[in-house]
């Protein structure tokens, strides 16, 4: 444990969407390249104790954590942008925080005090920032992100919890960073401050006086406009900094370093650290991704598609597998329930490879089969993660063993051949929140299969969040009469993790989700498999 807990608020005003997570984690990343530990949190004010149950639709992907949380989207950006690996502390929601004091006041445990807003649930959070903090040991600065945007009723308690941290840890320990929209009126020319000024007065009025003010914008802030914000929200001049709009979102670290944000915060936080953030690896890539002249087309299969943040860490991964040969994946969005109606020839005419990630119920799984099918019978490179894998055993197994009713008991509970299935021990009592095999798992490869000579490692580890496994009572007539090659197995439990097919260029499905360990630099080997396939 560190003797002094430095952290780093970032709050938001005006609109909500603002990409303070991005400015956040790419101050995150300046930070690491200056040698310093980084953890990150996100405090969400909703009352879900997680975003497990929410639909896609409400709130984008699922992140999931090594240690198997189920967390914000954000999360996803902050492992990848700061190149670093969270915990289940990164994630703090009013769910998690009022469900533990309401237990511990059920214990008796408040010796017969009134509970209340504060000091219980300020002290709940509190304590969950300290945690947040001594979670992974060696941390330098904690990073932490307050969800939605100052004058909201439901995130008070987490705006009086960070006041109160600054008044026990002390000024030089804290550094309270506020993002604004400045909006540019094009008729005009002109942008405006003063909705910057009415959010740094809400977040004055709750006892927060900002150090540093990022204002978003379509254009670069001019410097008179930055010390009219600078006199007004009673910061100093270089304190404000303009994040302008970006086509790439890297080089927001970029601008923040060439306006010295992140001198900014070592100077006051008082870090011992190197004196400037090498970014030249980033420089590099920025300039890769800007001469990019190779195109390839994918497409991705499934019931979400509407919105795109509900694959954020998939087509992330797409993107970075492609930086790989220079190339840019484009992605056709394909609705998988739609499929059920159309002419996948027609479909699927210029797509270099499907993929069908992860998903749940039994809704837009027919047409699934249908992308899986074609992508099998034409050769067509094929990448299923999770539920992309459990169809794409239920289609062979229709299809190619014969097994008409063959299912997943998630999908036909009555199926004479559940080929996927709950654990037998799973049996008893499957509630919905929080119940699901979830996090890193080891898986060891089979030699001499694609999946080993894409990883070229024996054991690997790779995150997972799913409810139902490949049924192993199935695994040889699969791989006698169906192709199927099983080359990732859990040497702990047995279970199916990788499966491929013996014959075709290229048909690789996991069980885990490969997409949540890519990052900008290193894309996941079962995606560089796929686009290099997709590409020939
Ligand atoms: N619905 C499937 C299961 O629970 C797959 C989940 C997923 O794709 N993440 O096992």
């Amino acid at each position: 444990m560190k003797s002094k807990m430095k952290f780093i608020f970032v709050t938001g005003g005006v609109v909500s969407s603002l990409g303070k997570g991005i400015s956040a984690a790419s101050i995150g990343r300046l930070l690491k390249r200056r040698g310093l530990n980084i953890f990150s949190m996100k405090l969400d004010p909703y009352l879900n104790i997680d975003p497990g149950t929410m639909s896609p639709y409400q709130h984008g992907e699922v992140f999931v954590t090594k240690d198997g949380a189920e967390t914000d989207l954000d999360l996803g950006h902050y492992e990848r942008i700061i190149n670093t690996s969270l915990t289940k502390e990164s994630s703090v929601t009013s769910g998690k925080v009022y469900t533990t004091v309401l237990d511990k006041e059920r214990k008796g445990e408040f010796l017969g005090a009134t509970i209340q807003i504060i000091p219980h649930i300020t002290n709940e959070i509190k304590r969950r920032l300290y945690d947040g903090f001594n979670a992974k040991g060696d941390t330098d600065v904690c990073i932490v992100e307050i969800g939605g945007t100052v004058g909201d009723i439901e995130s008070l308690p987490f705006f009086e919890a960070i006041r109160q941290l600054r008044r026990e840890l002390g000024y030089e320990n804290t550094f309270f960073m506020h993002n604004t929209l400045v909006p540019y009126l094009k008729t005009s020319g002109e942008i405006k401050t003063k909705p910057t000024q009415h959010s740094v007065k809400e977040l004055t009025a709750l006892g927060i006086q900002p150090d540093a003010i990022l204002l978003r914008s379509e254009v670069d802030i001019d410097k008179g406009s930055k010390k009219k914000v600078a006199l007004f929200c009673n910061v100093n001049d270089e304190a404000v900094i303009s994040v302008k709009d970006v086509d790439i979102i890297y080089e927001v670290a970029l601008n923040l370093q060439k306006q010295h944000l992140d001198d900014l915060i070592v100077n006051h936080l008082r870090l011992d650290c190197k004196n400037f953030a090498d970014m030249s690896d980033w420089q590099a890539l920025i300039k890769k991704i800007k001469g990019i002249k190779k195109e390839v087309t994918v497409a991705l299969v499934g019931k979400y598609v509407k919105l795109h943040d509900a694959y954020l860490s998939v087509s992330e991964s797409l993107k970075y597998a492609g930086y790989v040969f220079d190339t840019k994946v484009n992605i056709k969005w394909v609705d998988s329930e739609k499929l059920e109606n159309e002419d996948p020839n027609i479909v699927f005419e210029n797509v270099k490879g499907i993929i069908v990630p992860g998903g749940f119920g039994t809704r837009g799984t027919d047409g699934k089969k249908i992308a899986i099918r074609y992508a099998r019978e034409h050769n067509i490179p094929y990448l299923g993660l999770c539920l992309g894998m459990q169809l794409s055993l239920i289609e062979i197994a229709q299809d190619v063993l014969g097994l008409k009713d063959a299912d997943s008991t998630e999908f036909n509970p009555e199926s004479t051949h559940k080929i996927i299935d709950y654990l037998p021990d799973q049996y008893k009592g499957i509630k919905l929140g929080g119940t699901m095999r979830l996090g890193e798992y080891e898986c060891k490869l089979l030699p001499n299969t694609k999946a080993y000579n894409l990883y070229k490692k024996d054991l690997i580890r790779e995150r997972h969040r799913h409810r139902y496994e490949f049924n192993n009572e199935y695994k040889s007539l699969f791989e006698e009469k169906g192709g199927v090659i099983f080359s990732g197995i859990n040497p702990q439990t047995n279970l199916c993790e990788i499966i491929e097919l013996k014959d075709h260029p290229f048909f690789v499905a996991c069980q885990f989700h490969p997409e949540f360990q890519s990052r900008p630099l290193q894309a996941h080997p079962l995606f560089i498999g796929f686009i290099e396939a997709s590409l020939k």
